[in-house]
């Protein structure tokens, strides 16, 4: 394939609107949680249509919050899918509790109620769900499955701003849902993340947490009158700033139409890959269920590593999201893990890549992605299997 038919694994979507509010966020005196960070709360709010979303510097810091303000700690299990990325279990040790690995459903690579229920011990104390690549989890069945046997549900919705089944959303089933503004995620800001929640209560308690527990933020201290703070309870240093929060206004109001973009191209990988041999992909039931974050493909274990750098030979971006997350070093000495325990898991993290997806991406680089992968893992003429577009290359963002 030739050189300049490269396709990066990922491209934000940051352009002027988004540096003219940085630019206006450097010109208040406050840098730090205030007038952006609200604005970007109340219009997630009002996006997920929930209570209350509180601004963190990141996703993992918002699964400890949640489990810290829910009141888990040590000699709590909280139970997470292995098949997730690594800070969905790191942050159950970082609210001193043991992260209790399922396995996945093997159509979706999600956590259901099948696979979790056989986890559940007399020291369960919560379930967290991943709304991996982007599809949300049947939270219908695990809402009533945590209310059957008492339990915390939280949700990891990293990957899962924009899905819907039905009403449900994130953070409709659940006491809240966890997001993430990393790098790559579906809206960034380098690194950021917020809680959403119904429970105004415990939003509260999640912003005071994220602030070392004090009653008050600078913006409110250095108002027009002092005020004095106080510190309750011990909190953590994760508040976000107006610099990067005034990023994330622009993105949220084109949240959808990018999402219809990511799930367009989706459509589009779907379609040319699912009569090839040896390429298998998840399940994704319905186009409104997933918020389509990631896009993977399936190959044989024995291969997978010759085809990942294979692609990236023919310029393709690709990544592994994920290996199992009790397999590795760290979990499989601390808890004993091996090989066999969690076999769909496993067997998925030995066979995944990710496939480049984002808005900004041609139709044409489409094509040379599936053409690409056609190439390696078949080992045909790289005849493309359907017609390549002609549609100029448009961000949606265009800028
Ligand atoms: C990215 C990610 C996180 C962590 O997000 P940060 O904002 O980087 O802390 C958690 N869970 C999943 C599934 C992720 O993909």
């Amino acid at each position: 394939m030739p050189a300049e038919r490269r396709v990066e694994f990922f491209r934000h979507c940051l352009g002027d609107e988004e540096k003219a509010r940085v630019l206006a966020a450097l010109d208040e005196t406050i840098l730090t949680t205030g007038q952006a960070v609200t604005e970007a709360e109340a219009a997630l709010a009002r996006y997920l249509k929930v209570a209350d979303v509180v601004c963190l510097d990141s996703c993992t810091a918002a699964l400890h919050l949640a489990l810290l303000a829910e009141g888990v700690g040590p000699g709590d299990e909280v139970i997470v899918p292995a098949m997730t990325f690594v800070a969905t279990a790191n942050a159950v040790l970082m609210a001193g509790a043991t992260p209790v690995f399922a396995d996945v459903d093997p159509r979706t690579a999600c956590l259901t109620v099948e696979t979790a229920s056989p986890r559940i011990t007399p020291r369960t104390r919560a379930i967290i769900a991943v709304h991996l690549y982007g599809l949300l989890c049947d939270m219908d069945a695990l809402g009533a499955l945590v209310e059957e046997r008492g339990l915390v549900l939280i949700e990891d919705s990293a990957h899962c701003l924009e899905a819907r089944r039905g009403r449900v959303r994130p953070a409709r089933h659940s006491r809240c849902a966890c997001l993430s503004f990393y790098a790559t995620k579906n809206i960034t800001c380098g690194e950021g993340g917020a809680l959403a929640t119904n429970d105004r209560d415990l939003a509260g308690r999640v912003r005071r947490l994220s602030l070392h527990g004090m009653t008050t933020a600078a913006a409110e201290r250095y108002g027009r009158r002092y005020r004095h703070w106080d510190v309750e309870e011990l909190g953590w240093k994760y508040n976000l700033d107006n610099i990067r929060a005034s990023l994330l206004l622009p993105q949220i109001r084109r949240l959808d139409e990018r999402c219809n973009r990511r799930r367009d191209i989706a459509q589009r990988y779907e379609a040319a890959l699912a009569t090839m041999d040896g390429v298998e992909m998840p399940e994704v039931p319905q186009r409104e269920w997933s918020a389509r974050h990631l896009f993977t493909v399936w190959v044989d274990p024995g291969r997978r590593d010759d085809i990942l750098f294979d692609l990236q030979q023919r310029g393709i971006g690709v990544a592994v999201n994920y290996r199992a997350v009790h397999l590795l070093k760290y979990y499989a000495r601390r808890f004993g893990y091996r090989r066999g325990e969690l076999p769909v898991a496993e067997s998925i993290g030995d066979r995944t890549i990710s496939l480049p997806l984002y808005p900004q991406l041609t139709d044409e680089q489409v094509e040379w992605v599936i053409e690409a992968v056609r190439q390696t893992v078949g080992g045909d003429d790289g005849r493309p299997a359907v017609a390549v577009g002609r549609e100029a290359a448009q961000c949606h963002v265009a800028r």
